[in-house]
């Protein structure tokens, strides 16, 4: 597995698949620490980090990030819950997302949040009708579509016609978007381009043309930002073997482009923010699956497995997020041997259910247990649970030898009021 020191034992993993079953997640809370302490140091001081709930929302998972002092990035009730329970104070959360409910815009706020990124003056002003409703102030960013930097990130979040911010090219609403209107008002920006992005230096051109747009931005308003949040992009590998990348050049790069275009910012004015979900969560995970079925189709090998697109990476079967290239070892035995290619395939009954095309294995046979690596981030919550009405993963939280907590993750129904 990626890194040393925070491998989980084969035996504790066979211990787990035995006790639990499988599809079985394990995170390991001091790989998530680890992760955290890296990202941290590759990063501008001074600066904060929020942690993007949606890569993986398991509370342990959230406890351990926003315990250790970073902020917490949420789109969504349900996420904000999981970040206050964890122990995340409202002052350190922002609240973003592309459609905000109104109810949930008064829910956020009833719990004491008060910084909102804002994609509209659509979504801007229902934030104002939600603070006129309950007599509260709150702030905000304006969320830019800046230009893209690089060529790179396996997905593009702006730079492109996008939901996502607002258009520089819409001078108009940036500039509506930069006074304050009732009870919010203005206070920085926030861009996020691209995420996964895989090579340093791309990486930093991506941040620095997304600083050279706000720059313009606030300069064209006369507006000085107290806050920016600039978002992420930091890689990790994904249910591959692998390490996570370190950034060696990224502060000193990032700290001369801010002292260009925001000298304040080494006094905390505006005071920078960034955003990660997959580096601070892919490499604490494993997945543990077992083989069902091998079988030879058309000259090809079949490897059937428990788990397919209803527990990992449901939106990379669709061919959604990135092409399935789920990379497993074998769990016990030996290990020796000639590897043959694979296709992965899960349970389900449909031919998208497919881990990966073009897997290696040793002598793959039903009832072997396999870990996939690197599963941390984007796994069980970004995938298809409810389809095919399988019984949802079980994820273990384990640090060292020692096993934290377990659970499954179902999907349940509730009854809702009839018409009348
Ligand atoms: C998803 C998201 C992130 C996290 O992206 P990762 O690739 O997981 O680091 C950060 N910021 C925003 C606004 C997002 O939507």
């Amino acid at each position: 597995m990626s890194r040393p020191g925070h491998t989980v034992m084969p035996d504790l993993l066979s211990r787990i698949a035995q006790e639990y079953g499988t599809p079985a997640y394990v995170y390991e809370l001091a790989a998530v620490s680890a992760a955290a302490a890296m990202l941290t140091a590759d990063l501008p001081a001074p600066s904060g980090l929020m942690y993007s709930l949606k890569a993986n929302p398991h509370p342990a998972v959230v406890g351990r990030l926003v315990t250790g002092g970073n902020g917490a990035e949420v789109s969504s009730p349900g996420e904000l819950a999981a970040a206050l329970d964890a122990g995340c104070p409202p002052e350190k959360i922002m609240y973003t997302g592309p459609g905000k409910d109104f109810q949930h815009l008064v829910g956020a706020l009833t719990a004491g949040v008060r910084c909102f990124s804002v994609e509209s003056l659509v979504d801007r002003d229902r934030l104002a009708d939600a603070c006129q409703l309950l007599g509260v102030h709150a702030e905000y960013l304006v969320r830019l579509n800046t230009p893209r930097g690089s060529a790179r990130g396996a997905l593009r979040m702006t730079g492109r016609p996008t939901a996502f911010g607002t258009d520089l090219a819409n001078r108009q609403e940036i500039a509506a978007l930069l006074r304050a209107r009732g009870r919010v008002r203005p206070v920085g920006t926030h861009t996020f381009s691209a995420t996964n992005v895989d090579e340093p230096a791309a990486l930093l051109q991506e941040f620095r043309s997304a600083l050279a747009a706000v720059r313009t931005v606030c300069g064209a308003a006369e507006f000085a930002p107290r806050l920016l949040a600039l978002g992420g992009g930091f890689p990790a590998p994904m249910a591959r073997p692998g390490a996570l990348a370190r950034h060696p050049d990224l502060a000193a790069g990032l700290k001369s482009e801010l002292d260009t275009a925001f000298p304040g910012w080494r006094r905390g004015r505006p005071h920078i923010l960034f955003e990660s979900g997959r580096y601070l969560t892919a490499t604490a995970g494993t997945l543990l699956t077992r083989i069902l079925d091998v079988k030879a189709s058309g000259g090809r090998t079949f490897v059937v497995l428990d788990a397919g697109v209803h527990v990992l990476g449901g939106m990379t079967g669709l061919g959604r997020l990135m092409a399935p290239s789920a990379q497993p070892f074998t769990v016990g035995g030996s290990g020796a041997g000639e590897e043959t290619a694979v296709t992965l395939a899960g349970p389900l009954c449909t031919p998208l259910d497919v881990l990966n095309a073009s897997a290696r294995l040793v002598d793959p046979r039903p009832g072997q247990l396999l870990a996939v690596p690197n599963t941390g981030a984007y796994g069980p919550t970004a995938s298809l649970l409810g389809f095919l009405s399988h019984t949802g993963p079980v994820e273990v939280v384990v640090e060292g030898a020692r096993i934290h907590s377990a659970r499954r993750l179902v999907i349940s129904s509730e009854k809702v009021a009839p018409l009348v």
